[in-house]
């Protein structure tokens, strides 16, 4: 007998199958129908298919015709567009589209969705079985913001279940659809997506999120066991992949589920750790004894994945080449081929090369046909489907059920997916490619994942890496010995570096816990404020006068230490501030990033600009420090603030004096150690934390100092530019005064915003670190009709957060920052509660101990009121209603801030109009409002927001830096350089 050759029956098979399905087109690409021809305009103007497929994501939330009709105008007859003639005439004239859009775009999504309930989608279903078609039903519903959403959804598949039990008690059996090699198998499947059922999934909170996604999956499971129905896990994006094999695990495991149902989970061949993930399942359904399916698909979220590794600068964790993840599936199929039935293989595929590979290689192994079983997807590679029925296998129709708007996300993916340069069914039905290239063997790929271009300053530092198991590990166990080994620590006045502990100190304390003592700071008093002013004056003009490029590698060398010491900085924060495990780390990174960017600043205008090109004169503008600065810091950001204001100050050539805020000193002094020792002299740098209305305006008064860099309330910032105004009696420099201040920060929800994305948005920008960032939101501006569904799900979004202490990843809501802060803010609240309409307000669920403010927010607040005015710097949110985008943006402005602002909106108008309008520092256009990144996002407010050139950014070194513009006269005696 001839030796079995896995290839050459690869192809042959392949071959067979492309033979049967000559002269089919699947009704995608039938251009008889308006999605063929929709698709062939996408498939041959990439910058149609963009607009086009906005538009179909944008569809769901226009709820008049008018919408419809300016969307249209907008999207697809911009100035510069060359779309075809007929589209663009239509559109203006209103009549090609406007009148058939929905029924066509209706037809569309039916194309890809089984029905809009279960009861269409069972029809649809029952005619599948008489096809000899099996089916796995999915239910569309990819964000649940709220827990009530999440229930909802749990609903939902167990009714989908009862219905599919009645419907499966009245067919027959079927001995190709019910039975594999092992015997019968369910005739209903379900598919999950497993991030609808839990609003707070995430992955910082792994373990919770696994945890909460077994208690939510289990009663289906147990349902699914009843019934004989088989369960399959989805995957989605790759930071739910752990905590989805981990709640599978879990479900695995669990003693009720020993008998059943039938399970399964998804791997995507796209990913570069499927292999590892693979044999851990496979091992931990060995030891749980229990037969699984493995849904072998290639990854349907490529191009999120690697845009979102590198904005994040994490490594891409899917391949780049479309053919090595094509390799890899081949081998993950055979891996679960050789299982020895341990588990079982569906593969879900439409290309012809992969499903021919599985199927030489089950010949290979002496597998049956009916081990194998090929999945394709609802709507789309009929031909294919129809090849595979004939030839005798098993196929499997992935059938989504649902509405239209939460669909649209579905139907995107679906038409990305076939439009795609990389699809089989583009590169068959469209393109015509060869059989020989169809059936290409696919080949590995070694090169290592790219790294996105790194700017000239080294670019920021990539946030932990959550959802891995190990740096949650890692981070428990320095909370634990941060609370064991660090608590108390006794902080000096550091003049000259002599560090003074004075017999007057103030506690620093654990906001969620009064009682616990993170820090015991001395105060300075007058007399080392002036001790310090007059040591730096002596000592700053030698700094300032060492070359930039010194100053430069002794911050690079600080944020080296820092970024050593990450750990115990973040769990530092957590203590000291109540900051959540991901903010404490975003804020150490950001720490990091001020040194490295401002270093780089540095270096940059060291050499100076040169002025004009005429001969006979030589022009330079240089910089150099200004003298003695205060540092005056607020506690919100407790390191990455008070490193950026002091880090520029120093590198630009300036002594300086750090007042840390009285409520964060530990964080502050943790930088000030770092500095020294990285080599900052100490004669130029000083610790004198004080109480600030008592001792501040000495250093803001005192005619020895040069400037001050404050960053606070407005009151403070105000109080200290006029003290600063004042010129005292000996006084050599007028000051200068940088004051970054506070904000009223409104977020416009547009009515054509996607509320998945607005609602989220809203709620991590105004109850994040419990609304005490200088850019939460504390206004929700909405307009027109979005105003109900928007409030309703905003409201039960904000009653789904944990709230609690900021040592449990869970808890996205901590305790504010002090007493007196809390006192405040309960006032504000009581106050508004007495004429407004309180949406919702969890004063019931705070713990009782420790100082915590409710989540809380207002309904129909007049724009005018206190509410929408003064900077509250707590977890409160109030909504406006606003009948216009225009009206939405003059209510927006109308506040004396102008700090950040953000607008969700899918209109090109409207966000045109907001760039122009909306009159903020920070103004971000679809995502919230908070979480500015160095030299991506440089910082800072208008108006009375803040007087100055924004932080992170490339004007801010030159407000510490005196210019100086040098002339010199090149010429001699009638010659000069540049005739020579
Ligand atoms: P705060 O104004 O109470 O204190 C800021 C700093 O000023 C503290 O170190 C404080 O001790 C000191 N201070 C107080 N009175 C002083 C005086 N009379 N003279 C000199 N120093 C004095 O602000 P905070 O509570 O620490 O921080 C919260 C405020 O900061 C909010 O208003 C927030 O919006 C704002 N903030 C703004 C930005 C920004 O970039 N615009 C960033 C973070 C925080």
């Amino acid at each position: 007998m001839a030796r079995f050759n896995l290839e050459e029956r690869t192809f042959e098979l392949g071959k067979d199958i492309l033979e049967r399905m000559e002269g089919e087109t699947p009704s995608i690409f039938d251009k008889q129908w308006w999605t063929g021809v929709m698709m062939e305009w996408c498939m041959k103007d990439p910058a149609f298919k963009l607009e086009m497929f906005r538009f179909v994501d944008v569809f769901p939330q226009l709820r008049s015709s008018d919408a419809i009709s300016s969307h249209l105008k907008e999207y697809f007859t911009r100035p510069g567009q060359s779309f075809p003639k007929t589209i663009q005439l239509g559109i203006k004239a209103g009549s090609f589209f406007s009148g058939t859009i929905e029924k066509n775009l209706q037809r569309m999504a039916r194309q890809f969705v089984a029905g809009e309930n279960p009861e269409e989608a069972f029809t649809v279903i029952n005619k599948m079985r008489n096809e000899s078609l099996a089916f796995t039903v999915d239910l569309l519903g990819e964000k649940s913001v709220s827990e009530s959403e999440a229930m909802d959804y749990q609903r939902r598949y167990l009714d989908l279940m009862e219905g599919l039990h009645g419907l499966a008690t009245k067919w027959t059996d079927h001995p190709t659809l019910d039975h594999d090699d092992h015997g019968p198998i369910p005739r209903i499947n379900i598919s999950i997506k497993v991030s609808s059922l839990y609003s707070q999934i995430s992955a910082v909170d792994l373990d919770n999120s696994a945890k909460m996604l077994h208690e939510r999956l289990k009663p289906i499971f147990l349902r699914a066991k009843d019934i004989g129905a088989a369960i399959m896990l989805d995957l989605e994006h790759y930071a739910l992949k752990n905590i989805t094999y981990e709640a599978f695990y879990r479900l695995l495991e669990d003693p009720d589920l020993k008998q059943g149902p039938e399970m399964g989970v998804v791997v995507q061949a796209y990913l570069r750790d499927s292999a590892q993930d693979l044999d851990e399942i496979i091992k931990r359904a060995k030891k749980a004894k229990k037969r699984i399916s493995i849904r072998l698909v290639k990854g349907a979220y490529w191009d999120s994945e690697t845009v979102h590794a590198h904005q994040q600068h994490w490594q891409v964790p899917v391949y780049q080449e479309k053919t090595a993840t094509d390799h890899n599936f081949e081998h993950l199929s055979t891996v679960i081929l050789k299982s020895k039935g341990a588990v079982k293989l569906a593969i879900a595929s439409h290309n012809v090369r992969s499903i021919a590979h599985a199927m030489a290689q089950a010949e290979a192994l002496g597998l049956p046909k009916n081990a194998v079983e090929f999945q394709t997807l609802f709507g789309m590679a009929e031909p294919i489907k129809k090849t595979l029925i004939k030839m005798g296998y098993r196929v499997r129709d992935y059938t989504t059920v649902g509405e239209m708007v939460p669909g649209m996300a579905y139907l995107v993916r679906r038409l990305l997916e076939n439009t795609s340069n990389e699809s089989f069914l583009r590169a068959k039905f469209v393109e015509g490619d060869s059989r020989e290239r169809l059936l290409a063997q696919p080949q590995p790929q070694n090169a290592p994942p790219p790294t996105p271009p790194t700017p000239p300053w080294g670019g920021n530092t990539p946030l932990t890496d959550w959802r891995f198991p190990e740096p949650h590990r890692d981070f428990s166990k320095t909370l634990l010995n941060f609370e064991k080994k660090a608590l108390g620590q006794k902080i000096p006045v550091v003049i000259a570096g002599d560090k003074r502990h004075k017999t007057t100190v103030e506690p620093s304390l654990y906001p969620a816990d009064p009682q616990v003592v993170v820090a015991e700071c001395a105060l300075a008093d007058s007399a080392d404020i002036a001790e310090a002013i007059a040591h730096s004056r002596k000592h700053w003009l030698r700094w300032s006068q060492r070359p930039a490029q010194d100053r430069a590698d002794i911050l690079r060398k600080a944020a080296k230490i820092m970024n050593d010491r990450r750990a115990d900085l973040a769990a530092l924060q957590v203590f000291e501030v109540a900051k959540s495990w991901e903010e404490a780390d975003a804020d150490v990174a950001e720490a990091i990033d001020f040194l490295n960017y401002y270093a780089y600043e540095a270096e940059r205008l060291a050499p100076g600009i040169r002025l004009g090109e005429e001969p006979g004169e030589h022009n330079l503008l240089t910089y150099q420090g200004l003298g003695v600065g205060a540092i005056i810091a607020p506690w919100n950001f407790p390191l990455a603030i008070v490193t950026g204001m002091t880090a520029a100050a120093l590198v630009a050539g300036n002594a300086v004096l750090v007042k840390p805020a009285r409520t964060s000193p530990a964080c502050a002094y943790a930088m000030f150690e770092i500095l020294l020792k990285a080599g900052i002299p100490k004669d130029v740098i000083h610790f004198v934390p004080c109480v600030g209305a008592q001792v501040g305006p000495l250093l803001v008064e005192d005619k020895d100092i040069d400037f001050i860099t404050f960053t606070g309330s407005m009151e403070v910032g105000i109080d200290i530019l006029q003290r600063a105004a004042v010129v005292q009696s000996g006084q050599r420099n007028v000051k200068r005064v940088v004051t970054e201040m506070g904000g009223k920060n409104a977020i416009v929800i547009d009515d054509d915003a996607d509320l998945d994305e607005a609602v989220t948005g809203v709620v991590k920008s105004a109850f994040g670190f419990q609304g005490q960032k200088c850019s939460a939101c504390s206004r929700a501006i909405v307009v027109g009709d979005a105003y109900d569904a928007f409030t309703a799900r905003l409201i039960e979004a904000t009653r789904s957060l944990h709230i609690g202490p900021p040592t449990s990843p869970r808890n996205l809501v901590g305790p504010v920052i002090d007493e007196k802060s809390q006192q405040r803010i309960m006032g504000i609240i009581e106050e508004a509660t007495q004429d407004l309409t309180v949406g919702i307000c969890r004063k019931e669920d705070l713990p009782a101990h420790g100082y915590y403010a409710p989540p809380t927010v207002f309904l129909d607040c007049p724009p005018q009121h206190r509410i929408c005015q003064e900077e509250i710097f707590g977890p409160v949110l109030a909504v406006i209603k606003a009948s216009t985008f225009e009206e939405a943006i003059g209510i927006a402005n109308d506040t004396a801030f102008g700090l950040t602002g953000a607008v969700f909106s899918r209109s090109p108008l409207h966000i045109d109009y907001a760039r122009m309008h909306f009159d903020v520092g920070n103004l971000y256009i679809n995502r919230g409002s908070t979480g500015a990144l160095v030299g991506r996002q440089a910082f800072g407010g208008s108006k009375m927001s803040g007087v100055g050139s924004k932080a992170g950014g490339p004007d801010y070194l030159r407000q510490f830096m005196a210019p100086k513009c040098t002339t010199e006269n090149t010429m001699r005696r009638g010659f000069s350089p540049e005739t020579l």
